[in-house]
């Protein structure tokens, strides 16, 4: 822990020395950008690839996976893999119009057109794909639970929150699980959202995935704790148009690329990792529908 700190620490201060302007979890990786693709004419990639441009929605208060940054455009794990699959299209990251997606408008969103893909925390599960599919994982999360630092009501998992008050996102798959163990769930819009109400004590806890909570203990030093007891398992994916297959057989070819090229990597250690370890990428999972 205190190594992972000191090579925390130096990794930005080499970043600022540098002139990057890295803040934690806010870097970039930069990937090299394709020139000139070819696609299959008729499919999603051939019509992003000559439009030249991609609408991808993200978090936008979540550090380390997709915050928005001082140059206005998010930063964190979520967007550099985002930045991943619009370079093989052909589009640089100037060229991507980054949308804020909350838990509940991720489908609406992909259903109605508003975004070509999202990559948002956005667990992969079944009641989702009837109406949208993914591409992925490209990280496997876990539920776990925020509290006050120093953990004052002695919470150990979510069996200690029965009956209490809660705070979590509705839309989100943290809510459904959470509501199982019989607590008082307050829901809102965002997990920043929740920080208010636990440092006024209107809640005893915020529960929601293991790394989004990180990130938001991480951005608010000394503050809150992650108990680190994950009770979910959280499978990441993107986003896509429901049964658009050309498209998901795709993303996961560029996924499967990113592990084998060191991207992947690059993109986590720019980012979720200045304050995570770095895992293995998961295998994707090219379901049959
Ligand atoms: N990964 C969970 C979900 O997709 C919780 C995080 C979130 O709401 O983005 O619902």
């Amino acid at each position: 822990m205190r190594l992972k700190k000191s090579l925390t620490i130096s990794a930005i201060a080499v970043a600022s020395i540098l002139g990057l302007g890295a803040c934690a979890g806010g870097g970039d990786a930069n990937p090299p950008v394709a020139e000139k693709p070819s696609f299959e004419a008729g499919t999603t990639m051939a019509k992003l690839a000559d439009a030249g441009a991609i609408t991808i929605g993200t978090k936008f208060d979540q550090p380390l996976f997709g915050l928005k940054g001082p140059s206005g455009d998010p930063e964190g794990f979520d967007v550099e893999i985002g930045k991943i699959i619009a370079s093989k299209l052909g589009i640089a990251a100037d060229k991507i119009n980054w949308v804020e997606t909350v838990s509940k408008n991720r489908e609406p969103f992909i259903e109605n057109g508003t975004v070509d893909i999202v990559v948002a925390t956005y667990t992969i599960n079944d009641s989702r794909k009837e109406v949208i599919s993914f591409a992925g994982p490209y990280y496997n999360a876990g539920q776990d639970i925020l509290v006050l630092a120093g953990n004052p009501e002695g919470i150990k998992g979510p069996e200690d929150l029965k009956g209490k008050d809660v705070c979590s996102v509705s839309g989100s798959t943290s809510e459904k699980n959470i509501a199982a163990y019989g607590v008082n769930l307050i829901t809102t819009d965002t997990y920043s959202n929740c920080l208010e109400p636990l440092r006024q004590g209107k809640v005893i806890a915020v529960t929601t995935d293991n790394v989004i909570l990180a990130g938001l203990a991480d951005q608010n030093a000394g503050e809150f704790e992650v108990l680190s007891n994950p009770f979910t398992e959280e499978p990441y994916g993107i986003g896509l148009g429901h049964d658009d297959d050309a498209f998901r057989d795709w993303i996961n070819d560029v996924l499967e690329a990113s592990y084998a090229d060191g991207s992947w990597k690059a993109a986590w250690e720019a980012t979720a990792g200045k304050v995570l370890k770095t895992p293995e990428p998961p295998a994707v999972n090219r379901y049959s529908n």
